[in-house]
């Protein structure tokens, strides 16, 4: 079983998202995961029980003076069950560092949302062959917990961009991040996935599964990335 974790980023109204779920047929073993807006997780009460209701970002904060903030028990009342962390766009749009990333993550162990926290290099840092280090030093917080943990491997320069890098770079950065762990963790892929590249990527041995921006927003191509 493999994660398929569908982020709709800021897109999408109610009537998209329910033509969305009748368009949406997944006859996969895989693991489903959504990710609509803020503004409509409300929906996740529409999802289908194989769908898991997932949010795209949570405040570092448990209540208080936070305007325009939401809190991880108010995505808990909304039935989330999964929380994307440090999404590329989130640190370069809203400037989130990894320290407030951890402490996101730190706030989401203590609930029943499981993290799912982005990290990936830039095109500078891939063609300088610091890939690795940047990786290294992403999650050298996270090593220390014995912990639970999922990590989509985003490259900045493969999001929405087309461009997808090697099996083998993606194989290679896969077995680092496993290897700086000792205890076990699941690592997703994530850069321009679509259905006609889907089963090649998802068959990387030590891969748990994918998060897909533009593509999921089509329900019979997310449908098609599910079943691959
Ligand atoms: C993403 O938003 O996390 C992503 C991987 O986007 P896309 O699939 O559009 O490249």
């Amino acid at each position: 079983m493999k994660y398929i974790v569908g982020n709709f980023k800021m897109n999408g109204d109610s009537s998209m998202i329910n033509s969305w779920l009748e368009n949406f047929e997944s006859l996969s073993r895989n693991k489903i995961i959504v990710a609509p807006p803020m503004s409509h997780l409300y929906k996740g009460k529409d999802f289908p029980k194989d769908i898991s209701l997932a949010a795209q970002n949570v405040s570092q904060h448990s209540s208080g003076p936070y305007t325009g903030q939401v809190s991880v028990k108010m995505l808990e009342d909304l039935g989330v069950k999964y929380c994307i962390l440090g999404h590329s766009e989130r640190r370069s749009s809203a400037n989130e560092s990894d320290e407030e990333i951890f402490k996101k993550f730190c706030i989401l162990k203590e609930s029943l949302i499981t993290p799912i926290i982005c990290i990936g290099e830039s095109l500078d840092t891939r063609k300088n062959g610091k890939h690795t280090d940047f990786i290294a030093n992403q999650i050298q917080k996270y090593t220390h917990l014995g912990d639970s943990i999922i990590f989509a491997y985003e490259p900045i320069w493969a999001i929405g961009s087309g461009m997808v890098p090697d099996k083998k770079d993606i194989f290679d950065m896969v077995s680092f991040i496993k290897e700086s762990f000792s205890f076990s963790i699941k690592v997703l892929y994530g850069g321009s996935i679509s259905s006609k590249n889907s089963s090649e990527i998802l068959s990387i041995e030590n891969l748990d599964g994918v998060l897909v921006g533009g593509a999921s927003l089509n329900p019979k191509e997310f449908a098609n990335i599910a079943q691959s």
